[in-house]
């Protein structure tokens, strides 16, 4: 039997089955599944996208009382895929397998799936569609959020301007967890554009791995002491979304959890 209120670890994957059996759904009722893809990213490592949903997912596991999923590593790359080390994972592909993921987690025993997405562009729309799909299929709550949008706000806070992908948020996110895959000095302000407004001009590969929100804003600089507070703002930004929502759901009464001995409220 485990100790009360404690397992051995949140990661799902380094769970066993015995262990896993006692914990969900009577003790634990969410999961984490972090998501991204491998793309190029200025001066940070190709994997940012991965690496930042499976840092942010391990932060917030203990506050929502959840596990945490191996990570989808693969992703629907989009503009960025002609820079080299980036993989592209064709929609067609990518739906059936997530889709297959979130079924998985689903019929383990998991009331609330929490998609930590790392990645934008094309996926972003793709997940939604999965999980209103996996919502509807097998009863099951799913929210998926896209932590460098949904936490915008705290980049305006701590950097006093917008951020842009593998730009100075980006960056910083890195920089705080895992500051030896920061490459200062591989820093060139040519790595930087801005995105073209909507409607206006579409270039693939794009030319330039940084892609800046808005012009003359979130342009890479490395501040160590802005990089824990940007951190932690997220996790914070996050840990409060996932949990308002898992309350609103309780609140609404959808999907209630099936009285029997093998899953009690
Ligand atoms: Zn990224």
């Amino acid at each position: 039997m485990l100790p009360c209120g404690a397992q051995s670890s949140r990661e799902m994957q380094e769970l066993n089955w015995r262990e896993f059996a006692e914990l969900v759904p009577a003790r634990i009722q969410t999961v984490l599944l972090p998501t991204g893809t491998i793309e190029a990213h200025g001066v940070i490592h190709n994997g940012a996208d991965n690496t930042a949903p499976v840092d942010l997912a391990r932060a917030m596991a203990p506050r929502l009382n959840a596990l945490v999923a191996p990570l989808i590593p693969y992703g629907v790359t989009g503009s960025l895929d002609g820079y080299p080390g980036t993989f592209q994972i064709s929609e067609s592909a990518y739906r059936p397998f997530v889709a297959d993921v979130l079924r998985g987690l689903a019929r383990n025993g998991f009331r609330n799936i929490i998609v930590v997405n790392g990645h934008g562009g094309p996926q972003t729309a793709i997940l939604n569609d999965l999980a209103e799909q996996a919502s509807r299929e097998h009863r099951v709550r799913v929210l998926v959020i896209n932590w460098w949008s949904a936490c915008s706000e705290a980049t305006f806070r701590v950097f006093g301007e917008d951020g842009g992908h593998a730009g100075w948020n980006e960056t910083a996110f890195t920089q705080a967890v895992r500051p030896q895959l920061v490459r200062r000095d591989l820093f060139s302000k040519d790595l930087e554009m801005p995105r073209p407004a909507a409607g206006t001009w579409a270039a693939f590969p794009f030319p330039a791995p940084v892609i800046l929100y808005q012009a003359g804003q979130g342009s890479v600089r490395f501040d160590e002491a802005k990089a824990k507070e940007y951190f932690l703002a997220v996790v914070d930004c996050m840990t409060n979304l996932a949990e308002g929502t898992i309350q609103r759901w309780d609140r609404m009464n959808l999907y209630p959890a099936a009285a029997s001995p093998a899953s009690p409220r």
